[in-house]
């Protein structure tokens, strides 16, 4: 019998990315990788765009888990959740059989809550984290006029954007004053708002959708918190992500409110488990590390030379054509924003208490400067 494989648990972004880059560097190590569905690659950040332009599921995918077995030479186990990890017996168990491990990297993902509301049509509000779930968007939206949003996450305002676009009467509904209010400070939030609203989105912000029910006609009514009643022909939910530890916490690997922990090396709290990706929470020096960066340094990790990732960060474009925002958030350190808005466009710095600059917000014309501050970031 060979040598157990590295095991990937996840067929996503940051998972096929360790998987070409670990047999860039080594064309022969057993390497498998378990996918919750099909395992097709598809790219996950062009949905928004792909349902205002009313793309075809089918056409999203870019190659089939098929295609990436034999391209890459691996093993991928379609339809194959992870349940469980035996960590004695460096074995992951699925429904009906185990995979055995030399090493395995975790590449989970992170999940949309949906949000808990009253009314008998909560339970219809739909979300978008993979393929399927925007085929069976797809297909409800036709026939659809008017959608409420709920969230005003990254992706929500990149659907609002689009669908608003391409005809549709969209109401976006959250609690906080601005867009991106987790992330991005004020003038900047007020200016996304404002370029939004300018291309037709409704704007019901300091407000919160508490019920939803189902109007005669398969539509629904939406309510407030604040007294609003929204008629819409779907209600949609994008809110933010939340990183998937389940499965490492059932294992005894520690996780935290915001992923599970790792090393500046990925590695868990457990020796020959890592993870990468969005289910990971990165520590300060590599917290802006990009899943390209995490994946190169992991396959070289795995493969026998202990690396940290380039900590250099990439910025964040939002796809609002209606609002060009380029966004680097800071790390969870104390420090203080400063904001300078004209009518070309928002620049928002933020400084941390020895004045060293950590992050970013460029709004409008100000996008142009993106280089010059990148230039100036201090990362670790
Ligand atoms: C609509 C939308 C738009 C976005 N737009 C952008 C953007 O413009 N720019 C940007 O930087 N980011 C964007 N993001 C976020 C980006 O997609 C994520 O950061 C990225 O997908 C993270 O990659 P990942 O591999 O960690 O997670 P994913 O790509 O989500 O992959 C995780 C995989 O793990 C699988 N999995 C989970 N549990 C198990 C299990 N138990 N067993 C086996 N497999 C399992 C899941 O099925 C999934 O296939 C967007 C996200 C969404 C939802």
């Amino acid at each position: 019998m060979g040598a157990a494989p590295i095991l990937i648990v996840g067929a996503g972004i940051a998972g096929y990315t360790l998987a070409r880059a670990l047999r860039r560097r080594d064309a022969t190590i057993p390497i498998g990788l378990l996918a919750a569905h099909d395992g097709d690659v598809y790219p996950k950040s062009a949905l928004p765009y792909a349902m205002g332009a009313n793309r075809r599921p089918v056409e999203l995918v870019q190659a089939t888990a098929r295609m990436m077995q034999d391209r890459l030479g691996i093993t991928i186990h379609q339809h194959s959740p992870a349940h469980s990890i035996d960590i004695g017996a460096s074995e992951v168990v699925l429904k009906t059989s185990r995979l055995p491990f030399g090493q395995l990297a975790l590449a989970l993902g992170a999940e949309l809550p949906k949000p808990r509301l009253a009314g008998d049509a909560a339970s219809r509000v739909l979300t978008v984290n993979r393929l399927s779930d925007y085929a069976y968007l797809h297909h409800q939206l036709q026939g659809v006029r008017s959608l409420v949003l709920i969230g005003a996450s990254v992706p929500a305002c990149e659907f609002a954007n689009d669908l608003v676009s391409s005809g549709y009467t969209v109401t976006m509904v959250d609690p906080a004053p601005y867009p991106l209010a987790d992330r991005i400070p004020t003038l900047a939030g007020q200016r996304l708002m404002a370029r939004l609203a300018h291309a037709g989105v409704r704007m019901l912000m300091d407000d919160r959708v508490v019920q939803i029910d189902s109007r005669g006609d398969s539509g629904f009514v939406i309510r407030t918190a604040g007294g609003s009643e929204l008629d819409a022909d779907m209600v949609f939910a994008a809110p933010i992500p939340r990183a998937r530890t389940e499965l490492a916490a059932a294992a005894g690997i520690k996780v935290g409110k915001d992923g599970i922990r790792v090393s500046d090396r990925l590695l868990t709290s457990t020796s020959g488990i890592y993870a990468l990706g969005a289910c990971a929470a990165l520590p300060g020096p590599i917290h802006a590390a990009s899943v390209d960066a995490q994946a190169e340094a992991l396959a070289a990790t795995l493969l026998g030379t202990p690396t940290r990732p380039d900590p250099r960060p990439i910025p964040l474009r939002l796809n609002t054509p209606a609002c060009a925002m380029v966004l680097m958030a800071p790390p969870h350190v104390p420090g203080e924003w400063h904001e300078n808005a004209n009518k070309r466009g928002v620049t928002a710095l933020f400084h941390d208490m020895r004045g060293q600059l950590r992050g970013f917000v460029l709004e409008g014309g100000a996008v142009d400067s993106r280089d010059r501050w990148l230039a100036k970031l201090t990362i670790a």
